[in-house]
C-alpha cells in the first residue's frame, strides 16, 4: 500500500533565483523621506522607517540591483551595489 504524505510535510528544494543581486546602503542623513524608493521598488526591498523619515531594507535578498532607487533618488541618499 502507498503511503500518502499530507503536503504539509513533504520536502520541496527551495527554489534558487537567478539574476543579478545588490546590496542596499542607505546615507539616512541625506534621505529627505520623499518615499519615492519605496514606492517604486519593483521588488519591495524597501520599506519607511516607523519615523517616517527615510527608508530602510527589509529584504535584502530581493534586490535585484535594478537600480531605481539610486537612480532616481533626489538626495544620492541611497546607493546600490550589483553583488557578483
Ligand atoms: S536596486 Fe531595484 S530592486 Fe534593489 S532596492 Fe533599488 S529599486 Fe529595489
Ligand atoms: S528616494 Fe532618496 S530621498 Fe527619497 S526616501 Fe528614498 S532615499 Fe530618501
Amino acid at each position: 500500500m502507498t503511503e500518502v504524505v499530507p503536503a504539509a510535510n513533504q520536502t520541496q528544494a527551495t527554489p534558487v533565483r537567478k539574476g543579478p543581486r545588490g546590496e542596499v546602503k542607505i546615507y539616512a542623513t541625506w534621505c529627505k523621506g520623499c518615499h519615492i524608493c519605496v514606492e517604486f521598488c519593483p521588488t519591495n526591498v524597501l520599506a519607511m522607517h516607523p519615523n517616517g523619515n527615510h527608508p530602510i531594507v527589509v529584504a535584502q535578498e530581493k534586490c535585484t540591483a535594478c537600480h531605481f532607487c539610486d537612480t532616481h533618488c533626489p538626495d544620492l541618499a541611497i546607493v546600490v551595489k550589483k553583488l557578483e
